[in-house]
């Protein structure tokens, strides 16, 4: 792998915990494609400003990750500008926060097409490339502790997750010698949208106070609080970096203590 001018695009990249990993990326001298949904192309240029404000170089790309020709398009459009790709993390992701008894077929398969087809585009574009380039890669998608084990309120989440390490773990065997290695960050609950989003579904549905959900869960971490973008963002670094080529097919949980693999 190229030691000089490597580039990574990240999905999902205007909010959270892919805006973390963008900016933490770019730091470690990478050029970066900023990816997400049209309707974030606000938050995706607040983004670019920032990272262009300490001396990153990146770009936007606007994507639907479920569409194979969104991400084809963004993949060639990345090769095309930065002159190639060693890293993708497919980090976009969509999480249903419903009790199994209400939770619909359409939860499933929107579940499934963001976090599994979305995770399954992206690898896609990115290896078929990276095999082109002949220089190794790194594939990197989110996991989540809920791809090692259910949680309530999160059946359609957990299934989708699941998914995501048993296909990582494939890919991992099929594409190491090429030298492209594909890992899985699993974090536990993160201070973002997603987790205020769910929060706000379990304390309306409790009748609990706004907020007292992150609070009741943030107290159960051995460490002592809920992770922040930037602790994943650490780990991503390093699955992103050379130093990380003995490493293929993990998951990598993130979660303060809570779960150990
Ligand atoms: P978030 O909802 O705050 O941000 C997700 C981003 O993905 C948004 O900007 C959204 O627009 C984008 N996105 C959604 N669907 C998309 C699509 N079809 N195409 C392109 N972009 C799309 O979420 P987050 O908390 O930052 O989570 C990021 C990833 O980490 C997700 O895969 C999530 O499942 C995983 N994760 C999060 C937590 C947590 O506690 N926050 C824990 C474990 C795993």
């Amino acid at each position: 792998m190229a030691t000089k001018n490597r580039t990574a695009i990240v999905t999902g990249a205007a909010q959270g915990i892919g805006r973390g990993i963008a900016l933490r990326l770019a730091k470690d001298g990478l050029s970066v494609t900023l990816a997400d949904l049209p309707s974030s192309l606000t938050k995706l240029n607040a983004v670019r400003a920032e990272m262009e404000g300490t001396g990153g170089r990146c770009r936007i790309s606007t994507v639907d990750v479920t569409k194979a020709d969104d991400v084809n398009r963004m993949v060639a459009e990345h090769v095309a500008d930065f002159g190639g790709i060693d890293v993708m993390v497919a980090n976009a992701g969509i999480a249903i926060t419903a009790h199994f008894v209400d939770t619909t077929a359409d939860d499933i398969d929107r579940s499934m097409a963001v976090n599994v087809r979305g995770v399954f585009n992206c690898y896609k574009a990115a290896a078929e490339q990276m095999i082109r380039q002949g220089r190794g890669g790194r594939l990197i998608a989110a996991g989540s502790v809920s791809a090692h084990k259910g949680g309530e309120w999160q059946c359609a989440y957990v299934a989708s997750k699941f998914a995501v390490r048993g296909f990582n773990q494939t890919v991992a065997l099929e594409l190491a010698k090429h030298g492209i290695t594909a890992n899985i960050y699993s974090p536990g609950a993160t201070q973002t949208p997603m987790y205020d989003s769910i929060d706000e579904v379990v304390t309306h549905t409790e009748g609990t106070p706004r907020g007292s959900e992150l609070a009741k869960v943030g107290a159960k971490v051995p460490l002592g609080r809920l992770a922040q973008p930037e602790d994943i963002a650490k780990v991503v670094s390093f699955l992103a970096s050379e130093d990380s080529g003995y490493v293929t097919g993990q998951s990598i949980v993130a979660d303060g203590g809570v779960y150990f693999v």
